[in-house]
């Protein structure tokens, strides 16, 4: 029997061993760089023209970039695929090697060379600021920047040259034309981005009101991105030697821009200084701070969530038809649909819809924020607070009406003391859902907790230490909170206090006995 049982586990063991390996090598086959011989998978963020950006109709990727690593695949025999993928996934995607190169316009920085190498410069740029043509005389140059909204791309230099300015209140977008495009619907006073990409944007025309004042903040150097120790390091290089011996550079170069291009040092001087670091000590005050608003958030949307919840309740449960129905229709709606949905919904969706009818409204992404947690957990909670109010036994009604009590009286003294009981145990896991669910706001660019860790990963590359610090304060934070509510739960109950009090004095008496 007992063999039979080791076999039955070993065999178990095995199968399993073999479904993990299948799956390792199933992840590996479909994620390896180079799957055929000659294939260079390129990873690139295609909106950042004139460097990267769709064709006209949609027919794969244009752009000095692309164009450059083609001639480059010619010039080395190696195949080109492009990959389109977010600007903060280059970096990961080449730690994890899912892409062989990456082409991005992106700057040559002491921070980025620590993870990936980068290829000999391949382009002369520096950061811009750009204000809408009605603020010209207001912004000229950085210092006039000061306590101003600025939009910037995640994970940009423009978004590292932003932060040093003091008091401004910066917004973070996916691209860089998401930024401009922010700039020019007048949400925000600048955006700091790489000077050839905005001047590009506002000479073919899609930004008519917007300008670059002041000077360039920075001089950077773009380089070809590759994973570490990469063998493709070398033939890059030489390919880029060859095409600027040669004149294709310059071919290449006076397609897309105006002039001569400027020369290209061998070394980018960003390069040859000494970079600090990656501490995560450093990072803790920011992430605490982002914690803070957490909780904020969480508080705020709890507080809100459970008078709505229990307006809701209240209507569910009163005599008059209509407002049940209505309640049910609310409660379906908001737990039927996902919270994601619910906050593009408000943030984006609500603010639209009453300026088609005229109303100037725009929200503050915390009231944002807010309001789309409130409005989803009022949902949860009116079923928290219906169910336990529903749970109490109507002879319990019958009697505290028998003495002559009110409603009023009856749900204040007799009903909601027991059903707040029952409501305990939900309420603490409604508590930690929320406090898991503020991290669906980072989607808007609310800084909580996670959006904090997620700009922190887009500047250090460090994802597995920054997200397992972010992971490890949810928990502590979750924790405190199913602390705090066991104590409520058996603070509240007479029946465990009784128990509690009789085992007391069972266990000293039969300590008594013993002695
Ligand atoms: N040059 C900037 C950087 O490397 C922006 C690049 C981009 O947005 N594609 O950070």
């Amino acid at each position: 029997m007992k063999e039979n049982s080791l076999q039955f586990w070993l065999r178990r063991l095995g199968l399993s061993l073999i479904g993990l390996l299948l799956v390792i090598s199933l992840n590996s086959y479909l994620t390896s760089p180079s799957n055929a011989q000659g294939v260079l998978k390129v990873g690139t963020e295609p909106a950042f023209p004139p460097f990267e950006m769709q064709a006209p109709g949609g027919k794969g990727l244009t752009g000095f970039d692309i164009d450059l690593f083609q001639a480059i695949g010619e010039e080395a025999g190696l195949e080109i695929q492009f990959q389109s993928m977010p600007f903060d996934g280059l970096i990961p995607a080449l730690q994890s090697q899912t892409i062989d190169a990456a082409i991005s316009g992106m700057t040559i920085t002491a921070e980025r060379a620590q993870t990936v190498d980068f290829a000999r410069p391949y382009f002369q740029s520096g950061l811009a600021i750009a204000v809408r043509t009605e603020d010209k005389g207001e912004i000229n140059g950085f210092d006039d920047l000061e306590n101003k909204r600025i939009a910037v791309a995640i994970g940009t230099t423009g978004a590292q040259e932003a932060q040093k300015i003091s008091g401004v209140e910066i917004f973070t977008f996916d691209n860089s034309a998401l930024a401009l495009q922010e700039l020019s619907n007048g949400k925000v006073d600048a955006v700091v981005n790489d000077a050839p990409v905005t001047l590009y944007a506002i000479k073919v025309g899609n930004l008519n009101n917007v300008e670059v004042v002041g000077e360039l903040l920075t001089e950077e150097y773009y380089g070809i991105a590759l994973p570490k120790n990469s063998p493709n390091l070398e033939k890059v290089n030489n390919a880029l030697d060859e095409l600027l011996k040669t004149g294709r550079y310059r071919q290449i170069y006076q397609k897309w821009f105006a002039g001569e291009p400027a020369k290209l040092p061998l070394v980018a001087p960003a390069l040859e200084g000494e970079t600090a670091a990656f501490s995560l000590t450093r990072m803790l005050p920011t992430l605490l701070w982002g914690a803070l608003v957490t909780v904020m958030l969480t508080a705020f949307s709890v507080f809100f969530g459970t008078i709505g919840g229990t307006l809701l309740a209240t209507a569910s449960i009163s005599d008059f038809k209509p407002l049940g129905w209505l309640s049910r229709i609310y409660i379906d709606f908001f737990r039927g649909t996902p919270l994601l949905v619910q906050i593009f919904m408000i943030y984006f969706g609500l603010p639209s819809l009453l300026q088609q009818i005229g109303l100037d409204f725009s929200f503050n992404r915390f009231a944002a924020a807010v309001t789309a947690l409130s409005l989803n957990s009022a949902a949860y909670l009116a079923e928290i607070i219906r169910g336990g109010i529903q749970s109490i036994d109507q002879g319990q009604w019958e009697a505290a009406q028998s003495m002559g009590m009110g409603w009023v009286q009856t749900m204040r003294y007799v009903i909601f003391p027991q059903a707040f009981r029952r409501m305990l145990p939900p309420l603490g896991n409604e508590f930690i859902t929320m406090i898991k669910d503020t991290s669906l706001v980072a989607i808007i660019g609310f800084e909580e907790l996670f959006r904090q860790g997620q700009l922190m990963v887009a500047t250090t590359y460090r994802a597995f230490e920054i997200y397992a610090a972010v992971a490890l304060i949810y928990l502590f934070l979750t924790f405190i909170a199913s602390r705090v509510f066991s104590w409520l739960e058996n603070r509240l109950n007479p029946v465990r206090r009784a128990n509690k009090k009789a085992s007391a004095k069972v266990t000293s008496s039969s300590e008594q006995l013993a002695s």
